[in-house]
């Protein structure tokens, strides 16, 4: 099959179905990039709501000084409704948009295929459903494609181009250029469940989920410990409470069923009964905070409590982390045991990398009562996580926790958890990275770019990996999967094989 005509042919016609949140934000960014859209939606009065919607978008552009009036009075020109999926036949490219339902979706897709000529390009931007169970509804497969863009579309830059097993390059070339024309940074991904980024993004709010599950900390502590040690302008739960559980859970257990319940995507229980329980997010006003007049209520946050002395012995192996502490410690006028072995009235601060402090007090012979561990793995400046044994006393927290502090630097307590929270949260996303590296859905560049355009995470997968060092999230996620024996945490090959070549987790096979 041939693509009729290429993307950047000046009377492009683009039809789309679903005129909702995304429909119409796709066929803004469409008739801003000079095609002719023709849009339809089977409820009544939704296009020409949507056709509103739009030339109250493109107005804003103008009064903001973003567009020329001309400009947009051309681009909401270019906009016509179609009454019936039949009136699309003019279209080159249909890009499909509504509700996420595989049986509707494959019904819709019959009647688009019907409708357009035998060389028009079909496209589909579901978020988490299989592109190739989508085409197999079609009689021609191979002209069938991924188109997925992110919310609220023309702002946000990434669409992903997805192909199918049966899609043909061609198809894929063509949706690349069309994205470009409407103004989108396009990514080719192989067809995969969630993609590239949805997959990504389920590293962080599910592992986050399962810490706060597991009774390490509460959400309120993942979402501060996550914006200040992992540098992401949302805590998961911030996020999550943004996108709405009954959009994020149903999306979680599609991707995991997709993957035959593999461990890395296991959804959150936590996720499940707060859904059944109607605490959605924001837009019905609870989630994981309440929101009063649309705004956050975020509770405060306690403060350190006053330093009164104690001494401190450091068992941490890099000489760098060791001078960090031992420097906070004395210019809060605390004292350092420098014996070989902590004396018998020392305070035990440890550094692991995935372990809890549990299994490093018992491995190393250290006495728990007196164990606290702290995150040293993102630096010290911005708050310091530290953990505790079940055992260990509130005097020697509340020490810890007073040093620490004494410089006006927040500190968070958590119950023991291999791999703190910032540590074990990083290292999956680290890991989904690199699994998705590993089964060439996208190149490592690719993944990078998408994951910051997509979720404007402070860094990509891989990227956040070299930044901390491969070897060390390695470290972390070989503990994890030590402690926990749950094949969540295994590290990829990918990972593993780059950790220990030493090289950077964005080198592509050779
Ligand atoms: P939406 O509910 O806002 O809009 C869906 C539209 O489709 C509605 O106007 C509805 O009337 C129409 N529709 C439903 N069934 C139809 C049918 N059989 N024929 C024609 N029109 C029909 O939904 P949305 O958020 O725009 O999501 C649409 C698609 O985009 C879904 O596949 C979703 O997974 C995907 N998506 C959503 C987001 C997001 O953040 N909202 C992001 C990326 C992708």
């Amino acid at each position: 099959m041939s693509v009729r005509k290429d993307a950047n042919k000046s009377d492009l016609c683009v039809g789309v179905v679903g005129a909702g949140t995304m429909g119409r934000g796709i066929a803004q960014v469409a008739a801003t990039g000079g095609c002719r859209v023709l849009l339809y939606d089977a409820k009544d009065g939704a296009t020409q709501s949507a056709q509103e919607f739009i030339a109250g978008m493109l107005n804003r552009a103008v009064a903001r000084g973003r567009m020329k009036a001309a400009d947009a009075e051309a681009a909401t020109a270019r906009i016509e409704i179609a009454d019936t999926i039949p009136d699309l036949a003019p279209c080159d490219v249909v890009i499909e948009a509504i509700i996420e339902d595989i049986e509707i979706k494959r019904t819709v897709f019959g009647e688009i295929e019907a409708a357009i000529a035998p060389d028009a390009v079909l496209a589909t931007n579901t978020s988490s459903l299989s592109v190739t169970r989508i085409a197999s509804a079609c009689q021609h497969p191979e002209r069938v494609a991924g188109f997925h863009f992110f919310n609220p579309a023309p702002l946000m830059p990434l669409v992903e181009v997805i192909s199918g097993i049966k899609t043909e390059n061609q198809i894929a070339d063509f949706l690349i250029d069309l994205g470009t024309r409407m103004g989108r940074q396009p990514v080719r991904v192989a067809d995969a469940p969630g993609f590239l980024v949805n997959q990504v993004g389920r590293g962080y709010t599910i592992e986050a989920a399962h810490l706060v599950s597991e009774g390490a900390g509460s959400f309120v502590d993942i979402d501060r410990i996550m914006r200040d040690l992992g540098g992401f302008r949302m805590g998961p739960f911030e996020l999550l409470d943004l996108t709405a559980l009954d959009v994020t859970h149903p999306a979680t257990i599609e991707i995991y069923e997709q993957y035959y319940h593999e461990a890395r995507y296991r959804p959150s229980e936590l996720m499940g009964v707060r859904l059944q329980a109607g605490l959605l997010g924001r837009k019905v006003g609870q989630g994981f905070y309440r929101y009063e007049d649309g705004k956050q209520v975020m509770p405060d946050e306690e403060l350190a409590p006053a330093f009164e002395g104690g001494t401190f012995w450091l068992g941490a192996a890099d000489p760098d982390v060791r001078e960090a502490l031992a420097n906070i410690i004395t210019r809060a006028n605390g004292s350092l045991d420098d014996g070989e072995h902590p004396g018998s009235q020392s305070i035990i601060l440890v550094t692991p990398l995935g372990q809890d402090a549990t299994s490093i007090a018992a491995e190393r012979g250290l006495d728990a009562t007196r164990t606290l561990a702290i995150d040293a793995l993102f630096g010290l400046d911005k708050r310091r996580v530290l953990m505790k044994t079940p055992v260990t006393t509130p005097d020697a927290t509340r020490r810890v926790q007073a040093v620490m502090g004494a410089d006006g630097t927040p500190v968070t307590v958590l119950h023991d958890s291999p791999g703190f929270a910032a540590q074990r949260i990083v290292a999956m996303i680290v890991n989904i990275g690199a699994s998705v590296a590993q089964k060439r859905i996208a190149t490592p560049d690719d993944i990078d770019k998408a994951v910051k355009l997509g979720l404007n995470y402070p860094h990509g997968p891989l990227g956040f990996g070299d930044a901390l060092g491969p070897a060390k999230i390695l470290r972390v996620l070989e503990n994890m999967f030590r402690l926990y024996g749950d094949p969540r945490y295994r590290p990829s090959p990918w990972l593993r094989r780059r950790a220990q070549l030493g090289v950077s987790l964005l080198t592509p096979e050779s």
